[in-house]
């Protein structure tokens, strides 16, 4: 069974380089550990989360959005405890120098490779490890000619920093009263010990951040909201419900009051996708007593002044993208137009979350069908992101687009030709249903497109 799993995550990482959605960073060098690049399907299908994510959270009147800078003050992080706290107890192998995270030491295998196959625990318990000491997981760099300790800055590990140190700057100019909240989506970088899993553990993601700014005593109340709200989004976005877990977090971070985990089952086990958390007012404070700032906010119906709770929603884009692919992923026996039956791969992703939502094959390159297709194709493509394809038969083009999960196929025959209608074909059903050829964009649009 771990084998068979292990298997599919193989698959999807070579289907993903193979269609364009990612591939290794710097590959014509040998690549670089934890860095990906998103091609041509894969940066549309990534633009895709994070558009839908931003519209389900700032298309209402109580969230703003914001895109702070990825450099800040360095003592923004000393504030949020990042230079103190941010780092794993690590420790080193004498013998192969590989280094391990303490905590994850069972699940570690031995670098060496003249011991293929033997577990770093082993090498622990044989004494061959240094004493841990802590790694600081942010990446430093200088700002200005001069690399001396006064120039040094660090390149973001979570975007919520730049959302709490413009907290009341967003407040006053968009005039908002608590309860709201300021979402972002932005790079964060990690010096992560261990990267794996493909886009699970990486040194540089992509987040999308909510902080929510309530009065204290609600925010166990808004706690639970958020909870339900960011569950749903992933089930309204295709992901099987029986995919998704909640796990509470039992020890909490000193200033947390309750945190929980959204977690989906990858290949490889379940693992955290967005973290749910209540902060108290521990942001906040710290900024104010850094800064020597105030950051409290004045509530002019009960003229009382004090520091707001925070609720954070906390996602990993580029983690739920790759949640996204797994939960798609299938295999099934599928009709071929011959009657028989073959493997279809086919990523049954959500018609927001695909990458191509509809492609256009003209079923001949003659009789005036190719000029046919290429007219619809360019009138779908000012609203929808469109493909077309006229080479090979008609149902190696369908499956093309199955395993890239395009939602609909509409084909246009010789029948187009006399009525002016088509084929247009559901991707997870292999419904055909035929349509006048003006009642496309209709029928994408009925499709929550
Ligand atoms: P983990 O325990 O997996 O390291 P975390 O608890 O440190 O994660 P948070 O700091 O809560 O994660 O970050 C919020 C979200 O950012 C995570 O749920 C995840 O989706 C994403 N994330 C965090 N670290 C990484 C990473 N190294 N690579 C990709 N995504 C990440």
């Amino acid at each position: 069974m771990a084998n068979e799993k292990n298997n599919i995550l193989e698959k999807i990482v070579s289907l993903a380089k193979r269609r364009g959605f990612v591939f290794q960073s710097s590959e014509i060098y040998g690549g670089i550990n934890g860095c990906w690049d998103f091609g041509p399907l894969g940066v549309e299908m990534l633009n895709n989360i994070k558009q839908s994510w931003w519209k389900s959270m700032t298309f209402r009147k109580d969230i703003e959005g914001v895109d702070a800078s990825i450099l800040m003050h360095p003592k923004v992080w000393e504030a949020s405890g990042h230079v103190a706290n941010f780092s794993d107890p690590m420790v080193d192998c004498k013998d192969c120098k590989a280094r391990f995270r303490v905590d994850t030491i069972e699940e570690e295998m031995c670098a060496n490779k003249a011991f293929q196959g033997r577990k770093a625990i082993k090498c622990q318990q044989e004494n061959k490890f240094t004493e841990p000491r802590t790694f600081n997981l942010m990446f430093k760099t200088f700002v200005g000619p001069v690399e001396d300790s006064s120039a040094v800055v660090y390149i973001r590990p979570e975007t919520a920093q730049g959302i709490f140190t413009n907290f009341l700057n967003i407040q006053s100019s968009s005039r908002q009263k608590i309860p709201f909240g300021i979402a972002q989506v932005g790079k964060a970088f990690r010096n992560e010990i261990n990267t794996k899993n493909f886009l699970f553990r990486t040194r540089e993601f992509e987040q999308m951040e909510m902080q929510y700014f309530v009065k204290p005593g609600d925010d166990e109340k808004w706690f639970d909201y958020w909870k339900d709200e960011r569950m749903n989004w992933f089930i309204d976005h295709g992901i099987n419900q029986n995919k998704l877990q909640w796990r509470k977090h039992e020890k909490l971070a000193h200033y947390a009051k309750n945190a929980f985990d959204i977690e989906f089952e990858f290949p490889f086990g379940w693992g955290e996708i967005e973290g749910i958390h209540n902060r108290t007012d521990f942001d906040l404070s710290q900024h104010e007593e850094y800064s020597g700032k105030s950051l409290k906010y004045f509530d002019e119906s009960t003229k009382e002044k004090f520091t707001p709770f925070v609720i954070e929603t906390s996602a990993g884009a580029s983690r739920s993208f790759m949640a996204f692919l797994c939960a798609a992923y299938e295999e099934e026996l599928a009709p071929t137009a011959d009657g028989k039956e073959d493997k279809r791969v086919v990523l049954k992703l959500h018609p927001k979350i695909a990458p191509i939502k509809i492609a256009v094959l003209p079923l001949v390159n003659r009789d005036g069908m190719d000029e046919k297709a290429k007219q619809i194709s360019d009138e779908l493509q000012k609203n929808y992101k469109t493909f077309y394809d006229d080479s090979g038969a008609i149902g190696r083009r369908y499956r093309r687009q199955d395993e890239i999960g395009t939602p609909f196929c509409v084909t246009i025959d010789s029948d187009t030709m006399k009525d002016d209608s088509v084929t247009i074909r559901e991707r997870d059903s292999m419904k055909q249903t035929r349509i006048s050829s003006d009642k496309i964009s209709n029928y994408l649009f009925n499709a929550g497109l």
